[in-house]
């Protein structure tokens, strides 16, 4: 998972009342923001990651001109997002997929683990993920087919989390995104893969955590979707 710094990313005006949330800092976003009349704008996929060469051109200087001229702070929170345990990516997916962890795995325990449930089957999962994801139908590696007693995901583009998913118990694992190694593992081991999309996987905790912002200090908020079909 890259690394990015946390919290305030370019700063704008002193005063903030209205707050855009969003998935990623995209240009699309920042200019709905703007004509919103946002002050500030929290998304999940800041501006700067670790190991770029930290230049202000081509997009990524258009986007941060967009920002500073029109005054406009962006937050961003990569990493805490996802594991903060109540307002996160993971935590507001396992809701919605009716999951509450018990248990946690892979690098900085970003995965979450828990009791199957209602997904006692896979058909009951994918039909569940689907409901959960705006009709979006997941990508499915189904395994051998065993019902299901523990289920384990992580959002966004954590197909890496596979295999600590299946040394951690789990009978399905469910994510943003595939690569070609987890068809092969989910064939060996028999445990389902379910790819759900990282945009679709990662729409909750940005909103989650600006509203919860909003609602302290008395702010306006909103969030802001930004189609993605990846
Ligand atoms: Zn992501």
């Amino acid at each position: 998972m890259p690394r990015g710094p946390n919290g305030l990313q370019v700063e704008g005006r002193a005063r903030v009342q209205r707050i855009v949330s969003g998935v990623t800092a995209s240009l699309a976003l920042i200019d709905a923001a703007i004509a919103d009349g946002a002050d500030a704008i929290l998304v999940h996929h800041g501006l700067f990651w670790r190991g770029q060469d930290g230049r202000l051109v081509g997009w990524l200087g258009e986007r941060v001109r967009r920002l500073m001229t029109h005054g406009i702070n962006l937050f961003a929170y990569h990493l805490p997002l996802d594991a903060h345990p109540e307002l996160g990516n993971n935590a507001q997916l396992g809701v919605r997929l009716g999951l509450m962890a018990d248990a946690h795995f892979g690098p900085q325990d970003l995965g979450f683990a828990a009791p199957a449930g209602i997904n006692t089957s896979l058909a009951a999962l994918c039909a569940q993920a689907q409901d959960a994801l705006g009709g979006r139908a997941p990508l499915v590696l189904p395994g051998d087919g065993r019902a299901l007693a523990r289920i384990g995901w992580c959002t966004g583009g954590a197909q890496g989390y596979f295999e600590a998913a299946i040394a951690a118990g789990v009978d399905a694992f469910v994510t943003g995104e595939v690569s070609e190694p987890q068809a092969h593992l989910a064939r060996e081991t028999g445990v389902a893969f379910l790819a759900c999309g990282h945009h679709a996987t990662e729409c909750f905790g940005a909103p989650a955590v600006a509203a919860h912002v909003a609602e302290r200090f008395g702010l306006v908020h909103r969030f802001i979707e930004i189609a993605n079909p990846a």
